[in-house]
């Protein structure tokens, strides 16, 4: 059994204008796609065929298989990806991840200050994340295909700030398509889900 490309969430045009349907028809369509069948094509009779994406992931950080990691990582990236944004997203959280918001950054305008501060000082291609870990809310970023999975934190929600999620729409323009991000397509429901369920877990 192999991995399959997710649909996308919502249809190609919804994120528009703020994420074009043509960036999504390169970005899910080809970028993502590839991640996914390179990966079905690295594992392919090894140990790590039939295992679920999570496992792939751990497991080839931790026997070095880098190759793997890269694809397994990016294809779990970016399914995580396309349900942070939403065309209904924007605004601000509520309920407990609201609190916890307020409670580590002081409030939703400094949260988004910090996040941005972030996914501008990424270096090249990677992510920016909130995540929770065991002392509370973090933002975090990581290079390349590197996922909060192998640092024990749990992803709340990402942005993909490698050129390929924005060059189409803004160039070279990284701070506007954040701007465009944190103002219109977060998706602070599929947050909250993420904060609940590790609530519950702990
Ligand atoms: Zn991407």
């Amino acid at each position: 059994m192999s991995f399959e490309l997710p649909d996308l969430p919502y249809a190609i045009d919804a994120l528009e204008p703020h994420v074009s349907a043509r960036t999504l028809e390169f970005h899910h369509g080809k970028h993502h796609k590839a991640y996914v069948s390179k990966l079905n094509g690295a594992i392919e009779d090894t140990a790590y065929a039939g295992q679920p994406l999570e496992s792939v992931i751990t497991a080839a950080h931790a026997a070095g298989d880098s190759g793997i990691f890269n694809n397994a990582a990016q294809a779990w990236n970016h399914t995580f990806l396309w349900h942070s944004m939403s065309p209904n997203g924007g605004g601000e959280p509520t309920g407990a991840l609201a609190e916890a918001i307020n409670a580590r950054f002081g409030d939703v305008a400094k949260f988004k200050a910090e996040f941005k501060a972030a996914a501008l000082g990424q270096f090249g291609s990677g992510w920016a994340w909130l995540v929770r870990t065991a002392e509370g809310l973090e933002i975090v970023t990581t290079g390349n295909a590197d996922t909060p999975l192998i640092h024990g934190t749990t992803p709340l929600l990402t942005l993909d700030v490698w050129e390929h999620a924005y060059y189409l729409d803004y160039q070279n323009q990284r701070d506007a398509y954040v701007d465009g991000f944190l103002s219109e397509l977060i998706n602070w429901d599929f947050a909250a889900e993420n904060f609940e369920s590790d609530r519950a877990a702990a």
